[in-house]
């Protein structure tokens, strides 16, 4: 049977959704925000997928994954690749079932890369790149215990990139819990890992279902239905949080925030220099000065 879009195009337009039909997205980490952002975007029209994990689906995994107990011992890029053909059986799923260091001629020609993977070196390799590769990219992170997280958009050499992002949020930002002292949201431990102790499935969904929605609002940029947004990254409040000092953002609240991008910053800030001065000289040519 094939799907049958004619509710989807009334709500968005037969343009856009032809935009989405013809654009082609990465994922890299299927876990439980990758994998539901996988299927949504599926359900949202997008046409071709390149799905990135190297894990297999285990019984530990099931009560916070799309996939369930059927797909125990499959690869996760496997059972959501299944997943969105059964929503979209048009849909062109490309699997990797191994790291996407292995695989970097696979990003090539990506429209866009959404991050699910909850590893920071991981996420520094990715952020390289995709800057070589001009791709822009939208990052998700899950607090420990799941008590909010945050979406952020990387436009190559426009804005920040992820690792002075990264660097940027953690130095500026205050975030702590309501009740009990300060959240080491920046406290990366030895393994690299943001969440110790990742939130309940709903949890990491609120913050999932941001990122695709966000998805969707790049791919369609220029289009009457896409919105600008008041900042590069969202910070999701699930329980009571203090992102910003002083001010406490209720349960299932959100703040927009902007990180600037370090001239400094190791990563992009060389070239992103160099495209600035020329700028700049042409700017100061133009008036006379
Ligand atoms: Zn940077």
């Amino acid at each position: 049977m094939t799907a049958d879009w004619q509710r989807i195009e009334r709500l968005i337009g037969a343009d856009n959704l032809d935009r989405l039909a013809k654009s082609h997205v990465g994922i890299i980490g299927l876990g439980s925000g990758g994998g539901f952002v996988a299927q949504s975007l599926a359900m949202s029209g997008i046409g071709h997928f390149t799905l990135i994990d190297p894990d297999i689906l285990d019984e530990g995994n099931i009560v916070r994954h799309i996939a369930d107990s059927r797909d125990v011992g499959r690869p996760k890029v496997e059972a959501v690749a299944d997943l969105i053909r059964h929503r979209n059986n048009q849909a062109e799923v490309i699997t990797i079932a191994d790291k996407f260091e292995s695989h970097l001629d696979a990003l090539d020609g990506l429209d866009m890369v959404i991050v699910g993977v909850d590893n920071e070196p991981t996420k520094f390799a990715i952020n390289e790149a995709l800057l070589s590769r001009n791709i822009p990219a939208i990052y998700a992170g899950v607090y420990e215990r799941g008590v909010g997280g945050d979406v952020v958009i990387i436009r190559p050499y426009d804005g920040p990139c992820y690792a002075c992002w990264a660097q940027a949020l953690r130095d500026e930002i205050a975030i702590s819990e309501g009740q009990g002292g300060e959240l080491d949201y920046g406290m990366i431990g030895e393994s690299g890992t943001l969440e110790a102790e990742p939130g309940l499935w709903l949890h990491v969904l609120k913050v999932a279902t941001i990122q695709a929605d966000i998805v969707l609002n790049e791919l369609l940029q220029g289009s009457p239905i896409s919105e600008p947004l008041p900042g590069n990254t969202i910070i999701i409040a699930n329980s009571s949080l203090e992102i910003l000092e002083g001010y406490t953002n209720p349960p299932h609240s959100t703040l927009w925030v902007t990180i600037e991008r370090d001239p400094e910053c190791l990563v992009c800030g060389l070239k992103q220099q160099q495209a600035s001065i020329s700028l700049d000289e042409l700017v100061s040519k133009d008036n006379g000065g």
